[in-house]
């Protein structure tokens, strides 16, 4: 596998202290992408290993899955290497090992992956398809047709919804599509805009002060608490 960078995160990527990977490569083009190094396949900083390596890693390192922690994949897309990670996952389980993957939610292959899965998070970052293609380079059916899917199976889902000045701070459209469905089984998480990557762009920088106010996060907040649909935070 393809893996970008590593190391220990405390609660921000599933539950308790967890070994987190990023693998390289993404499908997506986000203009506001903290990690733009992870896009393309070809970063000569990524390394390569095998299912078996990684696999004695984590036995390695399950001191420190303390709090219910465990082995995040996140990216870049890990589903992008979805052979790989549906057998990575396999080997977790029959370890005993929580898992948990963030994923940008537009894979073909991602409801057999999340089979394998403890704790699934998914962004959304637009409910328009066509605002979706304009900031992030491609449309969002796949996305919607997936989150649907999984809202109807009923399986935990954690949504996180990244919140950018004038791409997609309305939140009225998020409450609407959300509302259609049984969630009953979600948590919302809204991520203001940073710039925490903004210097690892090696082409142009295009958004243009995409920092939200606490005004606008609270808004997403208490409309999504009026609608009944659960609100977290990490
Ligand atoms: S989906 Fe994530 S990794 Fe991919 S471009 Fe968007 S923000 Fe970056």
């Amino acid at each position: 596998m393809k893996i970008l960078q590593k190391g220990f995160n405390y609660s921000q990527d599933g539950p308790g202290n967890r070994l987190v990977y990023h693998l390289q490569g993404c499908n997506f083009r986000c203009k506001w992408c903290s990690n733009p190094e992870s896009m393309t396949d070809s970063n000569p900083e990524a390394k390569n290993y095998t299912v078996d390596e990684l696999c004695d890693e984590v036995k390695r390192s399950r001191m420190m899955f303390f709090d219910g922690g465990g082995v995040t994949f996140t990216g870049g897309e890990c589903t992008l290497q979805h052979k790989e990670l549906t057998e990575l996952l396999k080997h977790l389980r029959e370890m005993g090992v929580n898992t948990a993957i963030e994923t940008n939610a537009s894979s073909p292959h991602l409801l057999e992956i999340a089979e394998h899965v403890d704790y699934l998070i998914t962004d959304f970052k637009h409910y328009d398809s066509d605002i979706h293609k304009k900031w992030i380079g491609v449309g969002n059916e796949a996305v919607k047709a997936n989150l649907e899917k999984i809202f109807l199976s009923g399986r935990q889902v954690h949504v996180r919804i990244p919140l950018i000045k004038n791409v997609n701070d309305n939140p009225q459209g998020f409450a609407d599509y959300f509302s259609g469905f049984d969630t009953s089984n979600a948590v919302f998480e809204f991520l203001p805009y940073h710039e925490f990557g903004k210097d690892k762009w090696t082409e142009k920088y295009e958004i243009k002060d995409g920092f939200v106010s606490d005004k606008t996060v609270a808004e997403f907040k208490d409309l999504f608490a009026a609608r009944g649909l659960k609100v977290t935070a990490t």
